[in-house]
């Protein structure tokens, strides 16, 4: 089998295609192994949708030859392929052409009957477990209008497999659906292509196409003008003309392009963390998250819209574009380096253990003890890298879901000590007084340093909002905000200006 592996399924040989005049693909050359995935990526009009259509026999060809496992497919000879043979390459439209009045599993058996022949009983057993793969299972008896575009999508995607092609086409699958309901579908994509199906793919899906792609092949003006490895393709392109396509792309897939269209920004920030963001009776979100946030919305000439944000929820959102940026003392951490990409540094932080003065010793006593700390944030894995770095234990840590619990469960001698974030606890110590002498374990402080997280690799919004930053430090801004939330002993805090510049 393995010498399999490398057997060419789909050949593309000298295809050529004219609508009178125009000349849609000009001389299109192309050989897609077994198991592959090819990303194709090209402007309007280049011909994407016709290449597709070619390589199923759906459309007649002016000159060369399309070939799948060997045998040919289509030519300009070729006038017509029975249904069956075009069985043999399954194609997933923009739009899901489901017949609304049949349920899902008629919707997913009606070619098997009428093209294959089976009995409904044989069609069913044929379709139930490709329902099953694509996380349809619940929805057979429901009818198109009963589901979301996503899941209307994965039900054409299960009618193509129910008729076990050997090759799968999708052209732009995802582009008709609600950002949400994307994932969804592109999961489904990639679950395929792990089973080993052989796929092209026409997405502008750009992460999907450097996560799954294992070429990428850019089409402009019928003529295929580069093919390669997804990184060197979309990121470090040759030609001049995919050059240009890649930068207009990302530019309109710049969280930028989408600020600007809106008027207005997301910025996801955190619940209760005072001084960095907190209500106090119901009132506006204050603390020094929230007004740098509204200081960026000012210089982008836009209106601000905070998504409150559990600290667990963070990542995700970024992930899934439901906001811009998260400002909400975001910690830069090596565990969220490959996910994000952080604006320049905005605080100094240091975690921290606050404990009654003298109560813990040694770091050996300090393993041993509950900690608390709060939950969804990176506070616990940093102090355990801290102690492991020390030759000690995970001390056991227990979550809470805000810094008031955390410092109240310390107070009250629940716990021994509470992991944290400096800034914050010392606001804790300045406003929640206690009879008693608080302190930090002398030996126990990781630094990291609060940053803006944005989606990874849209430079544009990046750069743009670094040199917003830059500009709130330089104008003096950012000190005024400083003293306005912290106290001068907190001074140490402050990022110096050379570290603003990355
Ligand atoms: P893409 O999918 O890359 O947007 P298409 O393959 O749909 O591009 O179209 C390529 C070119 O062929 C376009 O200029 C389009 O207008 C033209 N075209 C597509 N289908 C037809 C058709 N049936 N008759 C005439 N022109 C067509
Ligand atoms: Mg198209």
């Amino acid at each position: 089998m393995v010498a399999d592996d490398k057997r060419v399924i789909i050949r593309i040989k000298n295809v050529s295609k004219s609508y009178g005049e125009m000349q849609v693909l000009k001389n299109i050359n192309l050989d897609i192994t077994n198991g592959e995935v090819l990303v194709i990526l090209g402007p309007s009009g280049s011909g994407k949708s016709t290449l597709l259509r070619t390589i199923n026999g759906l459309e007649e060809i002016d000159g060369g030859e399309v070939f799948i496992n060997d045998e040919l497919y289509n030519s300009n000879k070729i006038a017509e392929l029975s249904g069956k043979k075009r069985a043999e390459v399954g194609m997933v439209f923009q739009q899901f052409n489901l017949y609304p009045h049949l349920t899902v599993m008629e919707n997913v058996t009606l070619a098997l009957r009428k093209v294959k022949k089976k009995s409904k009983k044989d069609a069913v057993e044929i379709a139930a477990p490709i329902l099953k793969k694509v996380g349809l299972e619940s929805k057979v008896n429901s009818y198109p209008r009963e589901l979301s575009g996503g899941e209307q999508q994965r039900v054409a995607i299960a009618r193509s497999l129910a008729m076990q092609p050997k090759v799968m086409l999708f052209d732009e699958p995802t582009s008709s659906l609600d950002i949400e309901l994307i994932n969804e579908v592109l999961g489904t994509l990639i679950q395929l292509s792990k089973d080993g199906m052989t796929m092209i793919v026409v997405t502008h899906e750009l992460s999907f196409a450097r996560r799954v792609a294992s070429r990428v092949a850019f089409l402009d003006k019928g003529e295929l003008i580069e093919v390669g490895k997804p990184h060197d393709v979309i990121i470090h392109p040759q030609m001049e003309r995919t050059k240009m396509f890649m930068n207009k792309i990302y530019n309109e897939k710049s969280s930028l392009h989408s600020i600007k269209k809106r008027g207005s920004i997301n910025i996801g920030i955190g619940y209760y963390a005072p001084p960095m963001c907190y209500t106090e009776n119901g009132e506006d979100i204050i603390g020094f998250d929230a007004d740098l946030s509204r200081l960026i919305a000012e210089r982008l000439d836009v209106s601000l819209n905070f998504v409150r944000l559990r600290n667990e929820d963070r990542i995700n959102y970024l992930l899934t574009g439901r906001i811009d940026a998260c400002i909400s003392k975001l910690n830069h951490t090596k565990s969220r380096d490959h996910i994000i990409d952080y604006s320049v540094s905005y605080l100094k932080n240091c975690k921290k253990v606050l404990m009654y003065k003298d109560s813990i010793c040694s770091l050996d006593e300090l393993a041993a003890k509950k900690i608390a700390y709060v939950v969804g944030t990176s506070t616990a894995e940093e102090i355990e890298t801290c102690l492991y770095n020390h030759g000690y234990n995970r001390p056991s840590f227990v979550a809470f879901e805000d810094n008031d619990k955390a410092y109240e469960a310390m107070i009250s001698g629940a716990v021994a000590g509470y992991a944290g974030d400096e800034i914050i606890m010392n606001y804790y110590r300045n406003n929640h007084k206690t009879d008693a002498e608080l302190m930090y374990h002398p030996d126990i402080c990781c630094h990291s340093y609060f940053a803006v997280g944005v989606a990874e690799n849209d430079s544009e919004w990046l750069n743009e909002l670094n040199n917003i930053l830059i500009d709130i430090y330089n104008s003096g801004d950012y000190e005024k905000l400083f003293r306005k939330w912290f106290s001068t002993k907190d001074k140490k805090f402050l990022v110096p200006l050379e570290k603003w510049f990355g």
